[in-house]
């Protein structure tokens, strides 16, 4: 049995992480399911769906700070058509998925642990996340 459910968020900045779990809380009680697995997938080429810490939102800053000496802007071939060589490479990196177990209807994330939605070539108007549930 799975449900799956379509989530669009707005992006503000450039580049960041937005926090995206207590939308998926809120799908995993509509889907009805107590348990199982939920896979949360972004289809686009330039975002990414991590999970760590948003608490202290330095964390948000030193990963980006991470991925922009790794990935510097204008150092792309792809560059060349439309720009965003850097936002494709950051993208590839942390990937465009992330699979998660849910407990009584809610994701069992640590104490310290969010999901986090990937921005590298923003700000966008619509962000597209797949939320599928899987259960037994
Ligand atoms: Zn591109």
């Amino acid at each position: 049995m799975y449900f799956r459910k379509e989530l669009t968020f707005s992006t503000d900045r450039h580049e960041d992480l937005v926090d995206i779990t207590s939308e998926i809380n809120v799908a995993i009680v509509e889907s009805g399911m107590e348990h199982g697995v939920c896979n949360i997938y972004v289809p686009h080429a330039t975002s990414g769906v991590l999970v760590n810490e948003n608490d202290d939102p330095n964390i948000i800053e030193d990963l980006l700070g991470v991925l922009r000496k790794i990935a510097p802007e204008g150092s792309f071939l792809h560059d060349r058509i439309d720009g965003n060589g850097d936002a494709h490479v950051k993208s590839a990196i942390i990937g465009p998925s992330e699979s998660i177990p849910f407990k009584n209807s809610q994701l069992l994330l640590g104490t310290w642990q969010s999901v986090m939605l990937c921005e590298f070539d923003g700000p966008k108007y619509s962000r597209k996340v797949i939320i599928t549930l899987f259960t037994g």
